[in-house]
């Protein structure tokens, strides 16, 4: 925030007046590709307060229309992998190519330790200070649940706002990788140079999602261990089931540092998108998300819902201690939580 006002110091009170402004007014600025604005309705929809929920839903409902299909895609892989620096590049390349691009960013690690792996550095400088890419920072929430709501919607807005092709990047720790999965059309892997064997702590789930498998740092030195690697993930992927899609995984060599196989990366996005879209699954897969997603969010309310209950939130400490004592079963317990939460609203 310091730094938003060295460069410009009415936008603290710029932003502070923004938060109480009417739907309209996001709304607006989002089509016009307004990235302040942009940012603003994104920060509404992350915040946890109650108030801001309601225009969140608002924002949302009101950019659905003018929302675009954007290319939906996932950049994956272990923290060091190169993520940023290839985000970078590609970005670049694709913006050349004629794109408008967004990148946003799913970083768990926030909710378990406290800290960012993927806020705390400078990141993707010349992308984000282009004028055809938004760059987002990490998500924030307290629950992967939060944060993935908040990725999705704001996947919604960046598309009414213009944005053909998001990226949305994530850290290779598991539960994140199946929520992004579920929001993307293209799945798109990142992994060192070096054998394959042990799947570079990558768990073999991961590995079976990409799409596209990229060896990165495949420059210089590293080159003949980038073609083993190589070698080694086109023997593996083989060994998976066909993918529904009906697209053969693809495991090329990049660097994101020289640009090197850049192209060739996006060349084959591309392919990905044109054989998706003359199968009809791109459509389909929408729709099963849509449907996903629906679910997701309906037990992610219930379940605040359910613990944020004052009859729960007074009952379950002794009800947890009659538990662990042995002196009640948990079935017994969960159930007298549920009536007391239900009392109400039955
Ligand atoms: P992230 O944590 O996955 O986002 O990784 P970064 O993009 O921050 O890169 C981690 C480190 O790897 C940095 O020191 C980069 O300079 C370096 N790096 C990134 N891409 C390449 C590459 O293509 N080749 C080489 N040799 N190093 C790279």
């Amino acid at each position: 925030m310091s730094k938003s006002n060295s460069l410009n110091p009415n936008l603290n009170k710029l932003q502070k007046k923004a938060s109480f402004k009417a739907v309209e007014y996001y709304v607006q600025g989002i089509r016009e590709g307004n990235r302040i604005v942009l940012s603003q309705a994104i920060t509404i929809i992350e915040s946890q307060h109650t108030a801001h929920q309601a225009l969140a839903q608002e924002i949302i409902e009101a950019c659905l229309p003018h929302s675009k299909t954007a290319k939906r895609i996932a950049i994956t892989g272990a923290p060091g992998v190169g993520k940023s620096t290839f985000i970078e590049t590609i970005g670049l390349h694709a913006i050349q190519a004629g794109s408008k691009l967004a990148v946003l960013a799913i970083d768990p690690s926030s909710q378990i330790s406290g800290g960012s792996i993927l806020g705390d550095k400078t990141r993707m400088q010349s992308l984000s200070s282009h004028a055809k890419a938004f760059v987002r920072p990490s998500s924030a929430g307290e629950t992967l649940g939060g944060v993935a709501k908040a990725t999705r919607a704001s996947i919604i807005l960046c598309e009414a706002a213009g944005y053909d092709t998001i990226l949305i990047e994530t850290v290779g720790v598991g539960q994140s990788e199946i929520a992004v999965h579920a929001m993307v059309d293209c799945f798109v892997l990142l992994l060192m140079p070096g054998g394959g064997d042990e799947l570079q702590g990558i768990k073999r789930g991961i590995v079976e999602m990409a799409d596209i498998v990229c060896i990165n740092k495949a420059d210089s030195h590293q080159k003949v261990q980038a073609e083993t690697a190589q070698k080694d993930f086109r023997n593996a992927l083989h060994l998976f089931p066909p993918k529904l899609n009906n697209w053969t995984p693809q495991v090329l060599l990049c660097a994101g540092l020289t640009g090197l196989g850049i192209p060739a990366v996006w060349a084959t996005i591309n392919q990905f998108f044109e054989v998706v879209y003359q199968n009809g699954w791109l459509e389909k897969n929408r729709k099963d998300q849509a449907r996903h997603w629906l679910k997701e969010h309906l037990e992610y309310r219930l379940k605040a819902w359910f613990y944020q209950h004052p009859e729960v939130q007074r009952a379950f400490g002794t009800l947890e201690q009659q538990v662990i004592a042995g002196k009640i079963s948990s079935f017994h317990a969960a159930e007298q939580l549920l009536k007391k939460a239900l009392k109400d609203a039955v």
